[in-house]
């Protein structure tokens, strides 16, 4: 049969199975609307087949426009979709719409039927089977197809069919080169004929088409994403205008990584790094996966690492191979080499900004560290990447590695003192400022992990929090106590003996000091490591675990009293008083409530206690006036 001439025809789609139809409905009910983006991939193929063979002289050229146009009209309950592509003759319509689509369906339903993670990417499996076009039932009743091919002296062609295996071929009357799929909608599928609905899914779906779609006669897609676009010619502006685009109610990032590779493997995107209202934004990240400038989905976390999820844009891969399942996504070579591509340039750039760009660096960290340290933790390969950039807060004011504080702060011996910012630990910080020593601010949930992670890697350094114990530095160990003839024991002894008495404190340990700073009679130590494990433990507790024997471990803790302080000095002295016995007692007792004070805030009964102590005490100096 020749091009020009169309015989009626009426046959049964080839296709072993009997009633396709249902199944492909039920199979992809949930995300019915992809069949849009099907038809405009279809005639997007089209469309590049027809320019092809323009450029290599097979086709002839003319003015018209390269384009994509939807209509829709509701009282026929009709939606089009109409490209100036290549066509297609009878012939072509019968071996690629007749044939290959259905033994290729039949493929994708034998996979579906077995493989529940199939089931789940059944709309991405779609395309990559050649059901595409056979989507449209999902939709329509009836999709008949209007096309001329480009060939000289094509006859055009009408192909109708009704959802069941029976089409109909028959003579058609269009003129101009290109194909028209009309679909006639179910009665539940009117959304379809709905110009919001098909303006939100252009924009879903074809934004970046390379050819312009027009929804009666507007263009409706931006075509270009900018991650096409060469890097170094691309302006911070266009950065961010593609960014407000994008994510239209979220705050300007401040910063982004830029991704165009065609070897080893082609590959673009651009991802920013979004800014964070608080920690743990949990809506922040979302990265839109596209092939070959066609949306396909924003499940990344799907392939790739889950700290760079955080991350907001979006990503060409033109050879993701979607259609595997989703366990088998991560395990795939190519999917493997990508992720880790991505994670490496993300480094890169981080470092990049850090040597060349400190201040900006400097002043975006509150905004990035969060996703760095997850991704320090997630990835050991990030972490050798970005280890020498790792900026922590100084109470100098200024941002420094550790390696920068340890240089700064000699006299610590590789221990890094640091607060986790709770107005409880301000004393502590003002000693260590007296002294000249750096504290650094870890006041993030993530951090106490991420010091946790920082030793393990790195066995020689320690992080201590300031109230975790007393470094050297501030213990001032010129003076020794002077032995009292009488008692045949030193002033401390006589201080922590006549505590020890008084206080009866359950876990409590008590030492004497002579600390540099003389401003504070006492303070409250607890060890490093029984904190951390309590914090966990406090994790554990919102997780619903039961974490009693923790709380004990927070009762372990240390009075230090300053012997250089005058009220301890006067105790030393009066300590043997038995005249003054309730009101020694009620001194050591409010010494020790006011360094707890200073450290954590009191539970009800604790204030109770503490608020009759204090007016005992203001009591007992009035009386004295
Ligand atoms: P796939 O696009 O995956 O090959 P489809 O079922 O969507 O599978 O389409 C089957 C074939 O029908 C296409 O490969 C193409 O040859 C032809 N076809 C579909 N839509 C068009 C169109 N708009 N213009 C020209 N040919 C088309």
């Amino acid at each position: 049969m020749s091009n020009s001439t169309v015989l009626e025809e009426k046959g049964t789609i080839s296709v072993q199975m009997e009633n396709i139809f249902p199944i492909v409905k039920k199979a992809l009910y949930n995300d019915k609307e992809i069949f849009l983006r099907e038809l405009v991939s279809n005639a997007v193929d089209a469309i590049n087949k027809y320019r092809h063979l323009t450029v290599i002289g097979e086709a002839e050229k003319d003015e018209a426009e390269l384009k994509i146009e939807l209509d829709y009209d509701k009282e026929q309950k009709l939606l089009t979709i109409r490209d100036n592509g290549i066509g297609m003759t009878a012939d072509e319509i019968k071996k690629y719409i007749n044939e290959v689509a259905f033994s290729s369906a039949h493929e994708f339903m034998a996979r579906f039927q077995k493989d529940d993670a199939a089931k789940a990417k059944g709309t991405q499996i779609i395309g990559h089977f050649g059901l595409g076009f056979y989507s449209a039932f999902m939709v329509a009743k009836q999709v008949e197809i209007h096309t001329l091919s480009y060939q000289q002296d094509a006859a055009p062609v009408i192909w109708t069919c009704d959802g069941s295996p029976a089409f109909e071929i028959k003579p058609g009357s269009r003129e101009t080169r290109g194909t028209e799929i009309r679909l006639h909608l179910m009665d539940d599928e009117l959304e379809f004929v709905e110009e919001p609905r098909l303006q939100h899914l252009i924009r879903k779906y074809c934004d970046f088409m390379p050819y312009p779609v027009y929804l009666k006669e507007t263009k409706a897609n931006r075509q270009e994403p900018l991650w096409n676009k060469n890097p170094k010619e691309t302006s911070d502006e266009e950065y961010l205008e593609f960014y407000r685009y994008m994510f239209p109610f979220a705050q300007d990032p401040h910063l982004w990584v830029h991704l165009n590779v065609e070897v080893p493997f082609s590959f673009k995107g651009i991802l920013y790094f979004p800014r964070l209202s608080h920690e743990m934004d949990p809506a922040k990240g979302q990265i839109k996966l596209f092939c070959n400038n066609v949306f396909v989905s924003d499940q990344t976390e799907d392939f790739l690492p889950r700290f760079l999820v955080t991350l907001q844009g979006g990503l060409d891969c033109p050879d993701i191979p979607l259609n595997v399942s989703r366990s088998m996504l991560q395990n795939d070579p190519y999917v493997q080499r990508v992720a880790s591509f991505v994670t490496r340039k993300v480094a890169d750039r981080l470092k990049e900004m850090y040597t060349k760009e400190r201040e900006k660096f400097v002043s975006t960290w509150e905004d990035v560290h969060t996703f760095i340290k997850f991704g320090v933790m997630e990835d050991e390969k990030f972490y050798d990447k970005v280890k020498d950039i790792l900026i922590f807060k100084s109470s100098k004011g200024d941002y420094v590695t550790i390696k920068d504080y340890l240089e700064r702060n000699p006299k610590l011996d590789k221990k890094v003192y640091y607060t986790t910012g709770e107005p409880g630990q301000q004393s502590y910080i003002e000693m260590f400022k007296a002294q000249e020593i750096e504290v650094l601010y870890l006041t993030t949930l993530i951090d106490t992990h991420f010091i946790q992670y920082l030793e393990f890697r790195n066995q020689e350094v320690k992080f201590a929090r300031v109230d975790s114990d007393l470094s050297e530095s501030l213990i001032d160990d010129e003076k020794a106590s002077i032995v009292d003839p009488k008692t045949n024991k030193t002033g401390d002894e006589t201080v922590k003996e006549l505590f020890e008495k008084e206080l009866k404190i359950d876990k409590l340990t008590i030492q004497v000091q002579s600390l540099k700073s003389e401003d504070v009679p006492a303070l409250i130590v607890l060890p490093e490591q029984s904190r951390r494990l309590y914090e966990m433990s406090r994790m554990m507790q919102m997780q619903g675990n039961d974490t009693g024997m923790f709380e004990d471990m927070l009762n372990e803790h240390t009075l230090v009293l300053n012997s250089k302080h005058p009220l301890i000095q006067s105790l030393r002295k009066s300590a043997d008083l038995s005249s003054a016995k309730d009101q020694l007692h009620l001194i050591c007792e409010h010494v020790y409530q006011l360094a707890m004070l200073a450290h954590r805030p009191l539970k009800p009964e604790q204030m109770e206690h503490f608020m009759r102590n204090a007016n005992q005490v203001l009591q007992i100096v009035a009386s004295k006036l």
